[in-house]
């Protein structure tokens, strides 16, 4: 597995008709040219372009129309491995064309979880003339706080209603054909959600709340007419909707990390390798080429990590719902992660990623919305740990997972259950990947996992020190590294990732999981046995410098050149 490169990159691993699906996207990109590109940015152009190619060649209504609505055409189905594929497409060429297709599938999440098949048939319909969708759950007092929902549908009798409130950070909500709405309904106050039309009388698109080419809006519901038609769900299933919506959204947000980090590679190290300062080429320091390597393996990491999160997604079921813990680190590891990969490359790159004319500019802008979207790493981290203790401590058992690249419908995310009960939800042994590869830094690695397990066991978090989200962030973000290494290497058996590379990885992971032990050691809290298991995590990773110039020259100085976009 390497970084996509639009010129190169066949998607073997899809279906043709997928495969020509994103060929015929970066041929829209690559047509319309990286003057125009940028131009459309800073005149915060809506992307008009970019929804008439989507329309015309079906882009949205083939891969974002479960089986059950395709009514027989065999191309149309929810597929995770190719939504993926798009995901990074859209990202490699700018966040707001991922967008308005990420908000669809967020609009479209409520709607195909819906019990009512009429609006179900009538989705897919405006979903085959070219429709996006928006979904209304934010509201402007109450952020991630969703019990306190104030959007109110009122029941006036035989089945009519009238909706009154707003929201607010609403994309595409200037033009979606449909907008799942979140609101309660006034006489019972239960959770409901039913769907809108932004050209109705009753609905007013208030304003764009962002400077942006994407439409990021509120809107205001004035005694908007509805009825049993309308509605999509009711009480405790309107809210797992809302929940199990973001859950299949949430995960598109790392793999358009890993598209922008891509681009923005490409730009930063031809630059670098062309740039002669005091008769050496930028590239020639090896401070350079610490940042670069430290880049691109972060960068691979990442789309390893997320790829055998594809797996798992596809696989899940209402016995396995490991892709639980898997998604919210794709949404909030991937994510950062994607932000240190651009502090590496502007680093680099200094004044250049200034310029108006690189791609670079915008990644640097774009990539900080990543994590503060759909929740921000703090709620994800809230979530993860409720996984901790079953991961550590109470392993099940598990059929092998293989890679998940068929041409399969992802049903389950549209019937995925009720949504508590995570505390019990168990994971195969995180071990069996461990002890798979034998590589000097994966050994270092291991040892410092057993230093937070010692740490867990024997110096057991207060029940104060539990409920501090200050003191557990910081352990979450040392039980993610474990998840996150033990799928990367689990994918690397698969794919047959190299030793040096693989080893190459944990050289950063050994010192990220030592950066974090020592915040953990600084807390205020942190009681002395506590630090002494810290300590017992700091390790330095061991360095090959023969390694180091295989991967520096093989892999990464290797890219340069290698893309570079259609001006
Ligand atoms: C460009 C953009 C597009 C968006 N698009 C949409 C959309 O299409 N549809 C939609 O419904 N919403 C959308 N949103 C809203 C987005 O999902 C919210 O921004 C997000 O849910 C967080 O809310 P908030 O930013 O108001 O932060 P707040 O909820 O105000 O949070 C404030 C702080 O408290 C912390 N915090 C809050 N709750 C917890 C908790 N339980 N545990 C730990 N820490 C917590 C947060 O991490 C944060 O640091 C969009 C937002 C933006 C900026």
């Amino acid at each position: 597995m390497d970084l996509l490169n639009p010129h190169e990159d066949r998607f073997d691993h899809l279906d043709p008709t997928s495969r020509e699906l994103m060929r015929e996207t970066i041929r829209f990109f690559e047509n319309k040219g990286k003057a125009k590109l940028k131009e459309d940015d800073h005149e915060r152009r809506w992307y008009a372009d970019f929804l008439e190619f989507q329309a015309k060649h079906k882009l949205f209504a083939t891969l974002l129309t479960p089986a059950e609505q395709a009514d027989g055409d065999s191309n149309k189905r929810w597929d995770t491995a190719r939504n993926c594929a798009l995901n990074e497409i859209l990202g490699f060429y700018g966040l707001p064309y991922w967008y308005t297709w990420q908000v669809t599938i967020l609009g479209l999440g409520p709607l195909w979880m819906s019990p009512n098949t009429a609006m179900r048939e009538k989705t897919a319909r405006l979903l085959d003339e070219g429709g996006i969708f928006a979904f209304g759950l934010s509201e402007k007092a109450h952020g991630a706080d969703l019990y306190s929902s104030e959007m109110m549908l009122t029941p006036l009798g035989d089945g009519k209603y009238v909706a009154d409130g707003g929201k607010y950070y609403i994309g595409n909500a200037n033009q979606a054909a449909l907008v799942s709405t979140f609101g309660r309904d006034s006489d019972t106050d239960e959770y409901v959600f039913f769907a809108v039309e932004t050209d109705h009388p009753h609905y007013e698109c208030v304003k764009n709340v962002v400077n942006s080419q994407n439409y990021v809006a509120e809107y205001a519901l004035h005694s908007y007419p509805i009825t049993d038609q309308e509605i999509l769900s009711r009480g405790r299933d309107a809210w797992d909707a809302a929940l199990n919506t973001v859950n299949i959204g949430k995960f598109n947000l790392g793999w358009a990390t890993i598209g922008i980090c891509t681009h923005a590679f490409y730009e930063a190290i031809t630059h670098a390798a062309n740039r002669n300062l005091y008769g050496k080429y930028v590239t020639d320091f090896p401070h350079i080429q610490e940042l670069f390597t430290d880049a691109y393996t972060r960068l691979l990491a990442m789309k390893l990590f997320s790829s055998r999160a594809i797996d798992y997604m596809r696989s899940a079921s209402s016995k396995d719902r490991r892709y639980l813990l898997y998604n919210p680190i794709v949404k909030m590891k991937v994510t950062t992660e994607g932000e240190t990969v651009i502090n590496l490359l502007w680093d680099v790159i200094a004044a250049k990623g200034f310029e108006k004319d690189t791609y670079f500019e915008m990644a640097a802008r774009d990539i900080r919305a990543l994590p503060k979207l759909e929740g921000t790493v703090h709620v994800n981290m809230a979530l993860i740990i409720k996984f901790m203790a079953n991961y550590f401590f109470n392993p099940g058992e598990f059929p092998e997972i293989p890679r998940q690249n068929d041409a399969a419908d992802d049903a389950f995310l549209f019937n995925q259950g009720p949504t508590k009960g995570l505390g019990k939800i168990q994971f195969h042994d995180f071990n069996t990947a461990y002890a798979s590869r034998d590589l000097p830094n994966i050994q270092i690695f291991r040892d410092q996992i057993e230093a937070l397990k010692g740490l867990l066991l024997k110096a057991t978090p207060t029940e104060e020190q539990s409920k501090n989200m200050d003191f557990l962030l910081t352990i979450g973000e040392l039980f993610t590294l474990v998840a996150y290494g033990q799928l990367i290497i689990e994918i690397a058996d698969l794919d047959g990732v190299e030793d040096d590379l693989l080893d190459r990885i944990f050289d950063f992971m050994v010192r990220d999981f030592t950066r974090y032990a020592m915040d953990l050691y600084s807390k205020s809290g942190a009681s002395e046995a506590q630090m002494e298991h810290c300590l017992k995590m700091v390790r330095k990773p061991v360095r090959n410098p023969e390694r180091f110039q295989k991967i520096w020259q093989d892999r990464v100085y290797a890219l340069k050149e290698r893309y570079e976009m259609n001006p």
